[in-house]
Order: C-alpha cells, then sequence, then structure tokens
C-alpha cells in the first residue's frame, strides 16, 4: 500500500512478440522486492512504454500488448506528464521505447544552463532546516543556510530538548522523594530552580554549539539574519541577495495565541514558560495535548498547582482512549486537576491571582497562565510567495517530493501541516534534499509520536478506535507493566504496552505504550511496522531478559498465541 514507484529492470519480451496469458513479460523491482510480471491476455506487444531502469510510478502502464495494426494510444493519454518519470540509466538498444526517445529530444532542445552561487539556500536552521543543509552537503553541494534567531530552532532552543531537560530534573526529583521505597534514605534533599534552570540553558547551548560545529565541518555557510524569498532563485537576507539553485524553506511554527478578553493577565506561552526565573505557587495551563500536559507533569513534581483545561472531553485526544486515561489517573494522583469539555471565555486579575473564567460559568484561579493551545505558521519569509497554502496556512506540498507549489521551492517540518515532530521535519528535509539533486521520491513509513510524562507515553500506527472506524477488521491485546520483571525491579509498573494487528493477516497495525521507557520501547515496534512485520514473525524475536521490552513481545503474543505471563 506504501509503494509509489517500481523500477522496470528488465523486458523479457520485445515490441511484435506474441504472447499468451500467463507469459512473463519484465521484471519490476520496488522497495519492498523484485518480481516477475506475466501477462493477464493473449496479444501482441505492441508498445514498450518505458527502457529498462525506468522508475515509474504505480498504476502507470508499461507496455500496450493489443491486435496487430490496432492503433497504439500514446503513453501521454494514461499519464499526464509521462516526462516526468525518470528514465533510469540502462540504455534500451536502438529500438529504444518512447520514453527515452522524448528524453533525448527533451536534451536538444534545452536551454543554455543557468548557473546559479548556490545549489540550495535553506532558510531556518531547526531540526528540519539544518539536516537538510547536512545531508545536501554531504552529496557536495553549496549550502547556505539563513536562521533569524538561534541554530536548532524551536526544538533546540524552545521546545524539545528544554522540556526533555526539566523533565528529567522532575524525574530525578520524584525518584528522590520515592526513594525509601528502595530502602535508601535521603536526609536534606533539596531542589534549586535557578540551578535547574541553569542546567537546561547548558544542554540546549551544548547541542546548538554542536549544530555550528556539524554545519560548519560539512561546509555549510551559515547567516544569521532574517530571510525572505524574492523569487524561485532568489532569498534575500539582511540586504544580500543570494542567487540559488533551489530554496528549502524549513522556518517552522511561533506559540498560537487564542485566548481573548485576558484583562492584564500576563498569559505565558511556552517560550517563556520554559525559562521561568520563579516557580509561581500555581499554574493553569490552557490546553491538554503534548506540550499541556508535559508542562504540567514538570511543575507538579516541584510542588505547583496545576490545572489542566481541555476543551476535549479528555487530554491527549490524539491518543488511544486507554492511555489518555491512564495519564488523567496518574496525574491527578499527582496532584493536578484536570478539567475537560470547557473552554476559557475570559480572564481578569484579581487580588494578585488570575481569575479564569470557563465555559460552564465556573472559575479557576492562579498564580500564572500558560497557553499551550498548538502552533502558528511563521511565514514571514514567504508570505508574500503564492505560493498554494491550506486553509490553515500551512505550506502544501507533494508528500513524496516536498516541492511546493512553485518549481524549486520546497517546504518542510512544522510549516507543512503534517505531524509537528523533529524527527518528521529531519526526514522530511532529507527526502527533499534527495528528490532535488537525485530526483528520489520519498516513501511512507511508520511515524512515531513520545510523549514524555510520567509514565512516558508513545505510540505508531493506527489505535482500536480508529481502526473500528474505518471498519478495520482487528484484534488487540494488552500486556501490563505489573507483569513484567524488569518493571517491578525498577518499582515502575504503572502502564501497558497494547498491540492492534489485522484480524486476517496478522500484520501489526499499531503498537501504543504508557510505561517506562515507552519513548525507546517504540522504536522496537517502528522497525517491526516498517518491515510489514506479523503478529507470528514477532512471536520468534528473541528478547533479553529481564528487560522492559519483554512486555513488547508478551502484548504481540496476546493477539497471536496468547501471552505467557498473565
Ligand atoms: C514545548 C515544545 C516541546 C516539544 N517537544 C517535542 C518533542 O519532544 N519531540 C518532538 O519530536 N517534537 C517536539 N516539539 C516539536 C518540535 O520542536 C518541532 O516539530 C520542530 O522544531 C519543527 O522543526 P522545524 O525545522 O520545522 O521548525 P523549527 O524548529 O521551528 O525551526 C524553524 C527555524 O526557522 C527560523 N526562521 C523562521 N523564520 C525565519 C526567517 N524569515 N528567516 C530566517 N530564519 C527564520 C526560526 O527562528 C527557527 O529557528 C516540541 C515543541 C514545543 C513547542
Amino acid at each position: 500500500m506504501t509503494m509509489e514507484t517500481g523500477v522496470v529492470v528488465r523486458w523479457l519480451v520485445s515490441e511484435g512478440d506474441v504472447i499468451k496469458t500467463g507469459d512473463i513479460i519484465f521484471e519490476v523491482e520496488t522497495d519492498k522486492t523484485t518480481m516477475e510480471v506475466d501477462a493477464l491476455e493473449d496479444g501482441t506487444v505492441l508498445k514498450l512504454y518505458y527502457p529498462e531502469g525506468a522508475v515509474v510510478p504505480v498504476n502507470t502502464p508499461v507496455a500496450y500488448v493489443g491486435e496487430k495494426d490496432e492503433r497504439i494510444p500514446e503513453l501521454s493519454e494514461f499519464v499526464p506528464d509521462p516526462d516526468a518519470v525518470s528514465a533510469g540509466s540502462a540504455a534500451a538498444g536502438s529500438d529504444a521505447p518512447a520514453a527515452e526517445v522524448k528524453a533525448e529530444i527533451k536534451e536538444e532542445e534545452k536551454a543554455p544552463e543557468i548557473t546559479y552561487d548556490y545549489d540550495l539556500t535553506v532558510i531556518g536552521a531547526g531540526p528540519g532546516g539544518y539536516v537538510a543543509a547536512l545531508r545536501a552537503a554531504q552529496m557536495g553541494k553549496r549550502v547556505v543556510i539563513i536562521e533569524k534567531n538561534e541554530l536548532g530552532g524551536t526544538c533546540l532552543n524552545r521546545g524539545c530538548i528544554p522540556t526533555k531537560s526539566l523533565y528529567a530534573c522532575a524525574r530525578e526529583w520524584r525518584r528522590v522523594n520515592g526513594a525509601k521505597s528502595f530502602g535508601i534514605t535521603v536526609e536534606g534533599a533539596a531542589f534549586d530552580w535557578e540551578k535547574i534552570n541553569g542546567r537546561t540553558k547548558k544542554v540546549v547551548k551544548k547541542l546548538t554549539g554542536g549544530v555550528g560545529a556539524l554545519l560548519k565541518r560539512g561546509g555549510v555557510e551559515i547567516v544569521i539574519a532574517e530571510a525572505k524569498v524574492a523569487d524561485a532563485h532568489t532569498v534575500i537576507a539582511d540586504g544580500v541577495s543570494y542567487n540559488t539553485a533551489n530554496v528549502l524553506i524549513a522556518t517552522g511554527t511561533t506559540p498560537a495565541k487564542v485566548l481573548r478578553d485576558m484583562g492584564d493577565i500576563d498569559v505565558l506561552d511556552t517560550d517563556r514558560a520554559l525559562f521561568l526565573d520563579k516557580l509561581p505557587e500555581s499554574i493553569a495551563i490552557v490546553g491538554g495535548g503534548v506540550i499541556g500536559v508535559e508542562m504540567a507533569n514538570i511543575f507538579s513534581a516541584f510542588g505547583v498547582k496545576v490545572t489542566v483545561i481541555e476543551l476535549m472531553d479528555r487530554i491527549l485526544p490524539m491518543t488511544d482512549e486507554e492511555i489518555s486515561d491512564t495519564l488523567t489517573k496518574k496525574l491527578k494522583r499527582l496532584g493536578v486537576e484536570i478539567i475537560t469539555g470547557k473552554s476559557v471565555v475570559s480572564g481578569k486579575m484579581a487580588e494578585g491571582k488570575a481569575v479564569l473564567a470557563l465555559s460552564d460559568g465556573s472559575t479557576v484561579e492562579a498564580e500564572s497562565v500558560l497557553e499551550a493551545v498548538g502552533r502558528c505558521v511563521a511565514d514571514g519569509a514567504f508570505s508574500e510567495l503564492p505560493l498554494k497554502r491550506s486553509a490553515k496556512g500551512f505550506v502544501e506540498v507533494d508528500d513524496a517530493t516536498l516541492e511546493t507549489s512553485i518549481k524549486n521551492v520546497y517546504a518542510i517540518g512544522d510549516i507543512t501541516g503534517r505531524l509537528q515532530l523533529a524527527h518528521v521535519a529531519s526526514e522530511q528535509g532529507v527526502a527533499a534534499v534527495e528528490h532535488m539533486f537525485e530526483g528520489k521520491r520519498a516513501t511512507v513509513h511508520p511515524v512515531p509520536s513520545c510523549i514524555f510524562t510520567e509514565p512516558e507515553i508513545a505510540f505508531v500506527g493506527i489505535a482500536e478506535a480508529q481502526a473500528k472506524a474505518e471498519g478495520k477488521d482487528v484484534k488487540t491485546a494488552k500486556f501490563p507493566f505489573a507483569a513484567n520483571g524488569k518493571a517491578l525491579t525498577l518499582g515502575e509498573t504503572e502502564g501497558f504496552v497494547k498491540v492492534v494487528a489485522d484480524a486476517r493477516y496478522g500484520e501489526i497495525l499499531g503498537v501504543h505504550i504508557i510505561g517506562p521507557e515507552a519513548s525507546s520501547l517504540i522504536a522496537e515496534a517502528v522497525v517491526a511496522m516498517d518491515c510489514e512485520c506479523t503478529v507470528e514473525s514477532f512471536a520468534g524475536i528473541v528478547h533479553g531478559h529481564p528487560t522492559l521490552a519483554e512486555a513488547v513481545k508478551e502484548a504481540v503474543l496476546g493477539v497471536g498465541t496468547g501471552s505467557l505471563h498473565i
């Protein structure tokens, strides 16, 4: 289902050959396999549309079989743009088929080659932009990357890394407080918020410095300035014009601001909330999505009274229901108040506290308010470019090439409106560059999502409810960490692994984990799904003991022959 192209490896017939149903006519190679393709009808091979080595999109005719003297349709009658197909390197001899002949004619008609100062200009040095620049440099291209703030983008400076540093501190502090259950007495334990903040800044600095070093080592020119795309081959920054063969826009997003009528409340966004000089005594977090719950987990660890207000009927609405239920219960046990199905309609300051009025007429009081309701496209670099955009302002791209509606202008990362995750941005960056310089088309791969709460959450593929809504016939099974030896030794027995598999063929369609090290455990599920692994083949994979990964295997066994340890 995920294949997009195939390579015509070898023709086993020639034009004029008379063939019978079942005769092998050619070999095709895809990213999964190489196979022989047989004739579906008797007839005469009237036309081979592609030479050996051609990369052809799926569902494209490669040959025409019919009656002798029948009119042979042009390839363009089937395919809107036959020239978009790569003719490949293997030549097909003197009677070369149409696609190759066309390619030769095009060569002659080609206008004189225009030269550019750069092969690629990247705008934005987040995980999308800087990884794309590194890959292009690796391919020997002349690359300039233009960043208006710090290298590393949202991820390193205001997102993944500072949250995970604070998460690590929160986890450590909870461990210290829970040491008693391990027979360890800790006296005089305390945390120092200033030092925690300092540690986070140090981690960020080390990583952003690392990105700079990697780019320099790769020979990428770094420019710190605000950039604007003038046209497909011109980018302007700081009054300098960059003449470039390709432009890659990776400008990311900024925190969305939807709260209205908030009086004189100083509403925090995540950019500021990650680096507070002083912890508030209480905080109301508007938004129970990934960022909202991660921040709730962090603040609650340090004794802040947290209230999460979520518009939907549950926090983390994008996760499996059982996972969001488990986390809700855990956060409540940690003292977090969770209000769902309500929105904030207004707010004001009263006696030094923010008072938020909710849609049902109730109020929430807190010292600080954090708005964590999503992200807006940062479009300053391309606001005047006639790029095709979605209703929400995301830049529309072809998922296989990452090219926008303007040739030679590519877009990746958060601005494309796909999953707003750092690893998605990076993979898109590599795919864009490989299409730009090698003509490769990206294929679809399962993407994991990780949420850093206690316990951690990670998932890949479809959830049970989604499978059922789509009418898929699935089997599910769950294995609790309470029955896993390693989890017991760690004292982290909350949560489970849940597997969703196709009922008929046993293909693993989704894995959902809430529990210790879920963010690392999910990698195994991603590999299994990428390899289209079935429940049966997974059951034969040997797992070390005692490990948390055994819980993944047990959950998979649960949809097959049955879990053994429960
Ligand atoms: C609090 C928080 C926690 C997160 N945690 C995770 C996590 O744990 N895991 C995960 O996978 N994802 C996480 N994310 C999401 C992740 O940060 C983003 O998906 C990722 O950073 C997107 O990468 P990007 O390259 O598209 O854009 P960005 O990282 O946003 O980078 C864009 C860059 O472009 C620059 N720029 C913008 N306009 C211009 C211009 N005109 N000229 C020059 N430069 C410009 C910006 O300054 C910025 O540096 C988190 C996000 C937040 C906010």
